[in-house]
């Protein structure tokens, strides 16, 4: 039976321990670490960066091959860090550790445990370490999620979906409202489930008109990772109409073509796809849409492929990432004939991205000379007058950036009114207006 951070605690970390977490993966993963740094720092442990640690937490991802190369290569690192005495323990938690932590156990002897994630509890509001700059942080309202796409092994890691109460997730942006936090991202797998185990609705938008009414602080209240079969007029309406929303959604649409919608087990059509895209271009004609999209799912042909290529030029997403299908152990697609070469998977990744960042690059251009409402994170490097900072249009980590040139001095957390006077591939420059 896999040890949670709790069981861990009480048997193996001495009382005052400095640790520290290298935290992999989503947002959130992010999350998870907060929670668990929460909890060992309830407990008297000292919270220190993984490079001053005693004992390092290496919190995991297992999204795709990649995530997993690089999770088992932190291991190999810290395992190598613990034999030359500079650490003394090594824990593994987070995805990879929920999915193979038993495999691991046997291949990293030195490894001093395994944990699972997490669990989400519905009411309770856990004490955490933020790990985002003051002036941001992530909220996760869900975990896991009911949508059984072919290609993702998410719900299995996750185990079932998990609502917190509206009360538990109000109380939390209260408290990030009074220390001074200016944006929140409002995460899950799928957050435009919210509410549909507890509430037998969906009840993001009732959600985010509760937390509209309890921030002063908090300007930006932004959303990522929304489904779109699950994406109601209500959630439009709501975003279109409240100032603090940001105009700015992440909605992976993973394709266009019906036949791999289907394959994906998406619950839409490209018709229901268009639509709703449609429908929220009109709400907010400024409004910015991240989405993303896989190449490679077995089954899809130069058809299917050409499709998706007319669907991203016409209609024109602000933020699009592509990945290869990855082959997941104990997913639907993995048992699907007609497995696509992986030189033909890259390809078509390829074509996607040229064609996007034409696309980016117009959208981009056309910021110049505009004014917009920068957030500020930090001063550059080395710079005298220069500071990067993010618009509504910029999720953290995942987006571009506004450079923005003040000769009055700035710190993070401001807002700023920014006069855009240059535009590059992802990141736009400009002076305070
Ligand atoms: S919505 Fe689909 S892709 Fe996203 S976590 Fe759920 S099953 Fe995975």
């Amino acid at each position: 039976m896999m040890r949670t951070t709790k069981d861990f605690q009480k048997e193996r970390l001495s009382a005052g321990q400095k640790v520290g977490v290298i935290n992999l993966g989503c947002a959130r993963n992010l999350v998870d670490a907060q929670m668990m740094l929460g909890r060992l720092k309830k407990n008297g442990h000292r919270i220190v960066e993984a490079d001053q640690a005693q004992t390092v937490i290496v919190n995991t991802c297992s999204f795709i091959e990649e995530a997993r190369r690089e999770s088992v290569d932190t291991i190999l690192d810290l395992i190598e860090l613990k034999k030359n005495g500079k650490i003394k323990k090594v824990i593994v938690a987070g995805c990879l550790s929920q999915r193979y932590g038993k495999d691991l156990a046997k291949e990293f002897p030195e490894v001093d445990a395994f944990v699972g994630t997490p669990t989400l509890n519905r009411q309770e509001n856990p004490q955490q370490v933020q790990l985002t700059p003051k002036h941001f942080a992530y909220v996760k309202i869900c975990e896991s999620c009911f949508n059984a796409c072919s290609f993702c092994a998410i719900p299995k890691i996750k185990g079932k979906f998990v609502s917190r109460t509206i009360e538990s997730v109000v109380k939390e942006v209260q408290a990030l409202d009074a220390q001074g936090v200016k944006e929140i991202n409002i995460i899950g797998q799928d957050i435009t489930a919210y509410g549909m185990d507890i509430y037998r609705e969906k009840s993001l938008a009732r959600l985010l008109k509760e937390l509209v009414k309890v921030t002063r602080n908090i300007e930006w209240i932004r959303l990522l990772y929304a489904f779109p079969a699950h994406v109601t007029d209500e959630l439009i309406e709501t975003m279109a109409r409240e100032p603090k929303i940001c105009k700015y959604i992440d909605m992976p649409l993973q394709h266009i073509s019906d036949h791999i919608l289907e394959e994906q087990n998406r619950n839409i059509t490209a018709q229901g796809t268009m639509e709703l895209i449609r429908k929220i271009r009109q709400a907010m004609p400024q409004g910015f849409l991240r989405t993303t999209f896989i190449t490679g799912l077995p089954g899809e042909s130069e058809k299917d492929f050409g499709q998706l290529r007319s669907f991203v030029k016409d209609f024109r997403f602000e933020r699009v990432g592509v990945f290869v299908y990855s082959r997941e152990e104990g997913t639907g697609a993995a048992q699907m004939k007609e497995q696509v070469p992986e030189k033909t998977k890259k390809a078509r990744l390829d074509v996607l991205m040229q064609d996007q960042q034409v696309i980016s690059a117009g959208i981009q251009q056309s910021f110049v000379g505009r004014t917009l409402k920068v957030l500020i994170e930090e001063k550059e490097n080395g710079s005298l007058e220069t500071y990067i900072g993010r618009s509504e249009y910029d999720a953290p980590d995942v987006d571009g950036v506004v450079y923005v040139r003040s000769n009055k001095e700035l710190k993070a957390g401001d807002f700023v009114s920014v006069k855009i006077t240059d535009a590059y591939e992802y990141d736009l420059a400009g002076v305070v207006a």
